[in-house]
């Protein structure tokens, strides 16, 4: 791989000196968006779909992204391509730039994008056959129409407290209810449970991101020819699910064997959860946008 390289401003910098400045209101307050995306085999995957959301949360938030959808699409490939990336994660980031201490946006000038493109750590194979142990937490989600989740923002500490409580538990993933007690996502993945054949998925104004892995398992349902219900449910439903797994950018599609010691279906990963995930993976160098044309 070439040396690491980072993109600020239009800039291509070494990770030394990738510096946002202590003023910066993403660093102050949490103010701007971000998006995780994965690039698998040289493919940006799902980059139309990432970036309709980054400018989706942009808008909502009253945020001006100084780059075109074309220019930002022509950042990312650039990035990859500068550090020679076939495989791994792009975390870009648009915060609302350098302001005073106070927190009016009005005294950010112009908002600050940042594209970083690493390698990605992810759960090992065994893991998406044998399924991982999760818990609920007590840490519940926003509220919509306090924070709506849909806005992928940097104000994530809500989900840094459902970590935590996850860290506690000795667990990677953990469940995360609404205030309603209805089951919402887990800490940076969303949740679907299967049961008798259907498969469940909460809707996202329980209090859930709109994920692009989620999405890519929806219309998979329905190619596939899975009834799909976006329904939301309890932490019963969980436990007596035949099935339980999460979705996300870095997870893809990983199956669960235990929830606050309830044994999911058989123990391991179900033949449902199975088939997603292989036709997943069918998916993810081919629908995108290619690097190394
Ligand atoms: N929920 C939250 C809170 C997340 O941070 C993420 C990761 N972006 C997800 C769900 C999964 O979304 P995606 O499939 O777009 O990665």
């Amino acid at each position: 791989m070439a040396e690491q390289v980072i993109y600020l401003n239009g800039e291509f910098v070494t990770k030394e000196n990738a510096k946002v400045s202590v003023y910066d209101h993403g660093f102050l307050y949490g103010d701007g968006i971000f998006e995780g995306i994965r690039i698998y085999n040289g493919n940006i995957f799902k980059c139309k779909e990432h970036l309709n959301r980054l400018y989706d949360s942009a808008k909502s938030i009253m945020l001006d992204i100084p780059l075109s959808y074309e220019e930002m699409e022509a950042a990312l490939v650039e990035t990859i391509q500068r550090n020679d990336m076939q495989d791994g994660y792009i975390r870009l980031v648009v915060s609302r730039g350098p302001g005073n201490l106070g927190l009016d946006p009005k005294r950010c000038p112009s908002a600050w994008v940042i594209i970083i493109v690493e390698q990605l750590a992810i759960y090992p194979e065994e893991a998406y056959k044998n399924g991982l142990i999760s818990v609920s937490v007590s840490q519940r989600r926003n509220i919509p129409d306090a924070l709506n989740p849909k806005i992928k923002s940097l104000n994530y500490l809500n989900n840094i407290l459902v970590k935590i409580q996850a860290n506690l538990a000795g667990v990677g993933e953990a469940i995360m209810l609404n205030s309603q007690g209805y089951v919402a996502e887990g800490s940076s993945d969303n949740i679907f449970i299967i049961k008798n054949d259907v498969v469940y998925t909460p809707p996202c104004y329980v209090g859930a991101l709109e994920g692009i892995t989620r999405a890519a398992i929806m219309e998979l349902c329905d190619k596939l020819g899975y009834t799909l219900k976006e329904i939301p449910f309890t932490l019963h439903d969980v436990y007596v699910a035949d099935e339980v797994f999460f979705t996300g950018t870095a997870a893809e599609v990983i199956a669960v064997r235990e929830v606050d010691g309830r044994t999911i279906g058989t123990g391991k990963a179900g033949p449902i959860t199975t088939h997603l995930l292989e036709e997943f993976r069918k998916l993810v160098d081919i629908d995108g946008v290619q690097v190394f044309k």
